[in-house]
């Protein structure tokens, strides 16, 4: 089946203008089969899982956890009781940050992330580390948005309790050497959370293959809904971590004395979860699966490489973000214009992109810039798309001049 004609959404004209959705770092569309299984899941299915006898809540719990099942195989995870449904990757990495926090970092211990991630993997770790009197150090990079890991491995030492680092950078498109970093950290003892937001649309992921101990992704950056996200997690690691919410369904008895905890992965899932969007989140894993991982990543790479060429024909155009290792992500200025004038001006041509920090303040500050235009691109993307963002910046850039 044609991918494009999956996303409605694509089919519409914003100013007169056919859309041009590049936005997809942000948040991808979702196909048909997607938004379908929301409408089927409050059409037919709808009753809250785990507790009832009924048949609607056995049937609904039964999808929850198949659920759970499809993303244990798409991920490669050794148990379904490692995977922790979530809000999101924010929700993931919180969780990891005062659980694992509360249980392991003391006073005077370090926590290494680095100076490319997005703010959801900074500020949880500066509350824990705040909590505890532990201390945040961080990984440079270098102009083209690579780590420098002889500089990790400097700051790796008696005192590190655990690494946090992106997959792949939201703002710089850099694929980090997540193996490499894995591999020394575990040499030294220490678990290694990912976040894998950025990475699970682009790339197959086996996180038994790569050994990390946490991985974290977002449902609607994946062409799935909003509103959740999964944490996986190593078995031995979650059993000794302390519940993060406490409520209904992460118990296993409650007196006013002594309360006892659910087991994995019930014990991080307190109250109500969104049924719906874990139920849309299996229809994506679905899309992916059939459209195959290979044939994204290769049209993603074409579209990336098309655009990097198409875009460097603009005269004072400045690409942020060179590695050697890129995803469809290219974060750009041009001359002295501030992003978000270039971003309106595209808007007007039916063509969106994000423009500002993109939650990455620090990258800014690295590069000493208030922000950039980022473009991004998912499978649906074409050519011709890009074409229109390059003949609209060669109309827009005289203007900003
Ligand atoms: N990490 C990275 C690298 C991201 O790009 C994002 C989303 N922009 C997040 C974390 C946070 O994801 P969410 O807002 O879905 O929780």
């Amino acid at each position: 089946m044609n991918i494009r004609s999956q996303f409605p959404i694509l089919d519409q004209k914003i100013y007169n203008k056919p859309l041009v959705y590049f936005d997809n770092a942000a948040t991808t569309q979702k196909p048909k089969s997607v938004i379908d299984a929301l409408c089927n899941y409050y059409l037919t299915l709808n009753s809250n899982i785990h507790r009832g006898t009924h048949h609607l809540a056995a049937e609904a719990t039964d999808r929850y956890e198949q659920t759970r099942r499809a993303v244990q195989s798409f991920i490669g995870a050794r148990h379904s009781h490692e995977i922790v449904f979530t809000r999101g990757t924010t929700e993931s990495i919180n969780l990891v940050a005062s659980s694992f926090g509360n249980r392991f970092l003391h006073q005077g211990d370090e926590v290494i992330v680095s100076a490319m991630e997005h703010h959801s993997n900074i500020v949880p770790w500066q509350l824990s580390c705040e909590r505890h009197g532990a201390t945040l150090r961080v990984i440079p990079f270098n102009d083209d948005g690579v780590l420098d890991i002889e500089a990790f491995k400097t700051l790796l030492n008696d005192k590190t309790r655990i690494v946090a680092v992106n997959h792949v950078s939201n703002t710089l498109g850099t694929i980090n050497p997540i193996a490499e970093i894995i591999n020394i950290s575990h040499q030294a003892g220490v678990p290694v959370l990912i976040d894998g937001a950025q990475a699970i649309s682009h790339m197959a992921v086996d996180v038994q293959q790569l050994g990390c101990d946490f991985y974290c992704f977002s449902g609607h950056k994946m062409y799935g809904p909003m509103g959740v996200g999964v944490l996986y997690g190593r078995e031995e690691l979650l059993e000794e971590m302390p519940p993060y919410q406490g409520g209904g369904e992460m118990i296993k008895d409650v007196t006013f004395e002594k309360t006892t905890y659910n087991e994995l992965p019930f014990k991080f899932e307190a109250g109500t979860p969104s049924v719906g969007d874990v139920l849309g989140l299996h229809a994506a894993i679905d899309f992916m699966n059939a459209t195959g991982i290979e044939t994204i990543a290769s049209i993603e790479a074409e579209l990336t490489q098309y655009a990097t060429e198409s875009l460097q024909t603009i005269e004072n155009l400045r690409i942020y973000g060179t590695a050697p290792q890129k995803t469809s992500v290219i974060s750009f200025l041009i001359g002295e214009s501030h992003p978000y004038d270039v971003g309106t001006l595209l808007d007007k041509f039916g063509i969106a992109v994000r423009t500002g920090h993109h939650c990455t303040q620090p990258i800014m500050d690295r590069f000493g810039i208030p922000g950039t235009v980022r473009a991004s691109f998912a499978v649906y993307n074409t050519k011709e798309e890009i074409d229109a963002l390059t003949a609209a910046l060669q109309r827009i850039a005289p203007m900003l001049a």
